[in-house]
């Protein structure tokens, strides 16, 4: 059990709510504390967390202490640049589906290190996988004509949040189970993002 909801009768509103306390707790330097033993002992046999989270494999962006939340809580997905790969949606469907997750958030961040090389149309090794993935929030940033490469801070913070709404278009596009619980609000669909600096995460509701 969460220590705020029953996760049974949480609501994909709630499960937001839950997220944006404990990243309020997070940015002011307070944490819960937390019984490690009774929480593995209660889950040894079953997990049933109340939000998954599609996020950039980034260091300084783990999701579980940014949102101050314990084991058990958060379905972790993680990849440079916060892509939505087949098998991360995967891995979405099976948390919500399977697992009863409230909520998928896809979070972007800061200064993020393959949003950052998509601006420069980077292309080595299999990080051009990834790269290709973020190619198109590139070209949906129009606002910005010159200086448009990694360099101009504000060009990669515009790109980072295009790529957080393309990486949810990905899964609209790729996911009926997932569009299926959108739509009969068993689960919410949003987009997040992570400020380095600060330690806070803006959602997009
Ligand atoms: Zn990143």
């Amino acid at each position: 059990m969460h220590p705020e909801i029953d996760r049974d009768q949480m609501s994909p509103q709630q499960a937001i709510e839950i997220l944006q306390q404990g990243n309020n707790r997070f940015v002011n330097n307070v944490k819960r504390q937390h019984d490690m033993l009774s929480v593995r002992d209660e889950l040894k046999d079953k997990q049933h967390p109340f939000a998954s989270i599609l996020s950039c494999s980034d260091s300084r962006t783990t999701v579980e202490l940014i949102f101050d939340q314990n084991l058990g809580d958060i379905f972790s997905v993680r990849l440079a640049g916060n892509v939505a790969s087949t098998l991360a949606i995967g891995s979405l469907e099976f948390s919500t589906q399977y697992l009863g997750s409230k909520l998928v958030v896809v979070m972007g961040h800061s200064n993020c290190g393959a949003v950052k090389a998509a601006c420069d149309h980077y292309k080595g090794g299999n990080i051009g996988e990834i790269i290709k993935m973020i190619d198109p929030a590139v070209g949906h940033e129009t606002t910005i004509s010159s200086e448009r490469n990694s360099a101009n801070t504000s060009f990669v913070e515009k790109v980072c949040w295009h790529n957080v709404h393309e990486q949810i278009n990905n899964i609209k596009q790729n996911s009926d189970i997932i569009n299926k619980m959108v739509e009969d609000n068993r689960i919410a669909l949003v987009g997040a993002v992570y400020d380095l600096a600060t330690g806070s995460v803006e959602f997009d509701i």
